[in-house]
């Protein structure tokens, strides 16, 4: 049996970038990924941009932008009862895009197979042990052996389940979310909805289609259906993918040969659209930290020092995501809220502007 140095359990930005990062620095990788790529995923597509940084160091940016996207130039709130405000985003080729995850993902997990690391998809990891190594199980009864495990599997984790880590799912809400086509006239905008049910966001992502996402709570959740079908003259079979929760307790990210990035370990409320770069950034941090423990720098220094970085890329933003979320909670809240910026915009922008600035 193969013995890998980095197995990791997803090949989502979380898994593509650290599989990415850990080839670079010469380590024998495995990313194992229940489905077959390209696939899409439930997501706004927005691409924030604090992302082109870690796509450079990937090498990745530019083929980014060759891809079909949208250059995304404001973001419209708008109130239950229909009044608006609208914030530009940064201009120029570091702004925000959206781009479809089935592209997007695709291309990111070429990338790190291209740098070396291995790549098998259709493979669901079912099984963990530990013994000197990590033992995976797969679904279809197979045994892989790594020195490090990286869960990198999503907001519903496998890794933190088998591994009993994750926290048990609250009464949450839920997400819907559909490509469409373009409603004429629609923009480059991204516009955030508060409705009484919940939200939706919606951005266009090429010259075709609108990303429209639903999200409310399990009863109120074909209500919101039914407005989107209203309001964008959807047929009764139109299609939708789920998921759920849209936001649960932290993960630990590090734990002795093992760690979590991305959505597995940390779900943060998707109104402010960031976590793709969250996802990229902490499997690029984590790729960091195991190539120095495994050329044999003190575990422990490295661990505080993955710590501290891993810390410090949620520093500053993760209260305006809380505020989100208090927002999007309520939506009577979140309408005042809007109310309130159409007298003071200067609020909103500020907010915005720490969101969408690059770092
Ligand atoms: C409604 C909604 C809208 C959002 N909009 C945005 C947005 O506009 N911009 C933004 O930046 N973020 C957005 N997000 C968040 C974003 O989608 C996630 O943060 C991001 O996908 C996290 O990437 P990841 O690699 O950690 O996990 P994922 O993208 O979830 O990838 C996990 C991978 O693990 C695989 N996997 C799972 N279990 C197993 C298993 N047992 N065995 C093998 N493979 C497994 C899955 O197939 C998947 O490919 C949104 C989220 C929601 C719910």
């Amino acid at each position: 049996m193969q013995l890998f140095d980095v197995a990791i359990v997803g090949g989502g930005p979380a898994g593509s970038s650290c599989a990415a990062f850990c080839a670079m620095a010469g380590l024998q990788s495995l990313v194992l990924d229940r489905e077959k790529f390209p696939r899409e995923k439930v997501c706004g597509d927005c691409l924030n941009p604090s992302c082109w940084p870690v796509l450079e160091r990937l090498k990745l940016a530019e083929q980014v932008r060759d891809l079909p996207h949208s250059k995304l130039c404001s973001v419209e709130f708008i109130s239950i009862d229909g009044r608006g405000v609208t914030v530009d985003l940064p201009s120029g080729a570091d702004g925000e895009i959206s781009v479809k995850r089935s592209l997007f993902d695709d291309l990111l997990l070429r990338g790190a197979r291209e740098l070396g690391a291995n790549v098998h998809e259709q493979t669901t990891v079912t099984g963990l042990s530990r013994n000197d190594y990590w033992n995976i199980e797969t679904a279809s009864g197979d045994f892989i052996q790594a020195r490090i495990l990286i869960g990198a599997d999503g907001r519903n984790s496998t890794v933190a389940h088998l591994c009993n880590l994750l926290p048990r799912p609250a009464r949450e809400r839920v997400a819907l979310q559909a490509h469409i086509p373009l409603p004429r006239d629609f923009g480059k905008r991204i516009v955030l909805q508060f409705l009484p049910e919940g939200y939706s966001g919606q951005a266009s992502v090429n010259e075709t289609q609108l990303n429209l996402c639903l999200v409310g709570t399990p009863p109120t959740i074909s209500k919101l259906r039914r407005w989107a079908e209203h309001q964008f003259q959807l047929p009764a079979d139109q299609g939708w993918r789920t998921i759920t929760p849209l936001t649960r307790s932290p993960v630990p990210s590090a734990h002795e040969n093992l760690f979590f990035v991305g959505d597995a370990a940390r779900v943060v409320e998707p109104f402010t659209g960031e976590g793709i770069y969250y996802a990229l950034q902490s499997g690029e941090l984590a790729a960091n930290a195991i190539a120095k423990i495994l050329r044999g720098d003190d575990r422990n220094s490295v661990l505080r020092e993955f710590g501290r970085a891993y810390a410090q890329m949620y520093r500053g933003r993760l209260w305006i995501n809380r505020l989100a979320r208090a927002a999007v909670l309520r939506p009577q809240l979140g309408s005042l809220f809007v109310h309130a910026a159409r007298i003071r915009p200067e609020i909103i922008k500020f907010l915005t502007g720490k969101i969408v600035e690059r770092l």
